[in-house]
């Protein structure tokens, strides 16, 4: 899931042309030459202004950053108006069954697309290479290594998912619940460190969207059933000691990865 920058306001517009001309539109200089293959920067920059040129801006995007196992991602990655699955959000990816739907507002630049299809494409690492990005990322973070803007991205977007999670009741609650958590806590931890353990608590004791059939269901209880669709996605049968809360650390460090891979790409390097 991608917010918009901190002040923006970033409605729904009309519907989508129905033209079949489609060309992407930049807000700088002129387009390249159709035998220039552009530069990631390029690509990242561009703005697409609906749903066809965020489909193709996508699709290019998809094929350039596709590191996933069998580089199908093309085939298997849908784009959709997010309308009502979007929420606070501009953009957010959901897996499908064995595919996956980027969701995405009228207008959407590139940046915003290749953090979805970076979220395309961890869910489908295998389970080893998933471990190593959480340990890679965590590391990364109680040594300060990741931007303090980057942290910050990721873990707004992860409360808000986490808050999503929770009986709609719970759901003004919940962000403050653990944002106060991680702020008051004053161990040497890196935030990450301290979203996770302050969840860890938090997810199995608020009572969650999902229904159980036997009753009371947790937040814990949605990040399992996340877990499963994770897995589907993959292809993979889930390992069993890929719990509820592997699934919730993987979907925290994805953001940091998301955010961080966006940014570098719209500064060029
Ligand atoms: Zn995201």
């Amino acid at each position: 899931m991608r917010l918009p920058a901190i002040g923006a306001l970033v409605l729904l517009l009309a519907a989508t042309s129905a033209s079949a001309q489609v060309t992407l539109v930049t807000n700088a200089a002129p387009p390249p030459r159709v035998d220039v293959i552009p530069s990631d920067a390029w690509l990242c920059r561009q703005v697409a202004g609906d749903l066809d040129e965020s489909t193709l801006l996508g699709q290019a995007i998809l094929a350039r950053y596709d590191r996933s196992p069998a580089h199908d991602l093309i085939d298997r990655v849908q784009f959709r108006r997010g309308d009502r699955h979007l929420g606070e959000a501009i953009a957010a990816f959901a897996a499908d069954g064995t595919g996956g739907v980027i969701y995405v507002s009228d207008s959407t630049d590139g940046g915003t697309l290749l953090h979805e299809a970076t979220h395309a494409m961890m869910l489908r690492l295998t389970p080893d290479d998933a471990e190593r990005e959480i340990t890679r990322l965590m590391a990364a973070d109680s040594a300060g290594q990741i931007d303090a803007d980057v942290v910050d991205l990721a873990r707004r977007s992860f409360t808000l998912s986490f808050a999503a999670s929770a009986d709609p009741q719970l759901w003004g609650l919940v962000p403050m619940v653990l944002t106060s958590a991680v702020f008051s806590d004053n161990s040497n931890a890196g935030t990450l460190a301290r979203l996770v353990h302050a969840t860890d608590s938090a997810a199995v004791q608020l009572e969650g969207n999902v229904s159980k059939g036997w009753g009371r269901a947790t937040v814990a209880d949605a990040y399992d059933d996340a877990a499963a669709a994770h897995w589907r996605y993959a292809g993979i049968a889930r390992p069993e000691w890929w719990t509820w809360q592997e699934e919730r650390t993987f979907r925290l460090i994805g953001e940091a990865v998301a955010y961080e891979r966006a940014k570098r790409c719209v500064a060029g390097n």
